[in-house]
């Protein structure tokens, strides 16, 4: 079946407002975040995203800043559909993965790509933050797809997306585990914060 897609919605420009609608402001992170996503789903053939190929597509990212609102806005992936899975690598990198096909790419930008902001623009920006952040966005619009990122395929084992109710106790804090999250460590199961030994909390 050939997929209709409305040609805006893959424009930078269109999904730029979007984004910076939800981010709360234009900033190079969005730039970035959003074209990695547009890239992302082209290299991943998705042309459709909140349409016909809504439960086709798997997104990795490994980074809490900018780019992770802006790559959900674009590709309607979330952490509360499981689709999004965010990994705190403190990367600007993300790993678009095809789930009929299994085709996965990583899409990484590097720290290099700042250093050739200067070959893609013109006119006065001025030195304050304001200046450098705008001069970041305008180079990062047009900057080619090779310059600005670094894309490899790889291969991604795909997780389970059970529809099943599944929890668990943990035999140590007694709280319910929802949904296969828990470890077993020895023969005891347990959860996350009480097995993996490095809670973000401690008794208070
Ligand atoms: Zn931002
Ligand atoms: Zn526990």
């Amino acid at each position: 079946m050939q997929v209709q897609t409305r040609k805006t919605d893959a424009s930078l420009e269109f999904m730029l407002e979007k984004t910076v609608a939800f981010h709360g402001h234009l900033c190079p992170g969005t730039v970035i975040g959003t074209r990695m996503a547009l890239v992302g789903m082209r290299e991943i053939d998705i042309t459709d995203p909140k349409g016909s190929q809504k439960k086709d597509m798997l997104v990795y990212v490994e980074t809490d800043r900018c780019p992770v609102d802006a790559i959900s806005i674009v590709t309607g992936c979330r952490i509360s559909r499981k689709n999004l899975k965010f990994l705190d690598w403190g990367k600007v990198a993300a790993t678009f993965v095809n789930l009929k096909t299994g085709k996965a790419m990583r899409i990484i930008c590097p720290d290099s790509t700042r250093e050739l902001v200067d070959n893609y623009v013109n006119g006065e920006y001025s030195n304050d933050k304001d200046g450098r952040n705008a001069r970041e966005v305008a180079a990062y619009k047009v900057m080619p797809d090779k310059e600005l990122f670094v894309i490899h395929k790889v291969k991604v084992d795909i997780p389970k997306f059970d529809k099943e109710k599944y929890k668990v106790i943990c035999e140590k804090c007694g709280e319910t585990v929802n949904g296969n999250k828990e470890v077993v460590i020895g023969e005891k199961i347990m959860c996350k914060s009480c097995g993996e030994g490095k809670s973000y909390y401690h008794a208070g």
